[in-house]
This record gives structure tokens, sequence and C-alpha cells, in this order.
């Protein structure tokens, strides 16, 4: 399950919208705008590596 790049909230995949759908924040993203902007966030922000490796490994299931 992705993560929010900008609150960080559970995103559930919305089939009508074709898109992932942040359950916090309500912003629609597809999975290459989120991996995007995590490929983005990485650079600024060391903490969320853990996070953006279990994300990156779980995206290749
Ligand atoms: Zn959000």
């Amino acid at each position: 399950m992705p993560r929010c790049p900008e609150c960080a909230g559970i995103m559930k995949y919305s089939r009508i919208e074709r898109k992932y759908v942040c359950r916090s924040c309500g912003v629609a993203m597809t999975m290459d705008a989120i991996w995007e902007a995590r490929d983005r966030q990485r650079s600024s922000d060391g903490d969320s590596r853990e996070d953006y490796l279990e994300w990156w490994l779980s995206r290749k299931k």
C-alpha cells in the first residue's frame, strides 16, 4: 500500500479514477506521480529512506 507523499497517509486505489486516493488528505495520484514525488522527497528527507525501500520492494510484487 503506497503512502501519500503529501501527508504520509494510507492511499487506496480507486478503480473509478484509476488513481490512488489518500484517505487522510484526499489527494488523488497515479502510481507514477506517487513514485516521482517520493523520488523527489528522498533527497531532502533522510528519515523516510527505510519506508521508501520497503515501498519499493513491495512494488515488485
Ligand atoms: Zn495525504
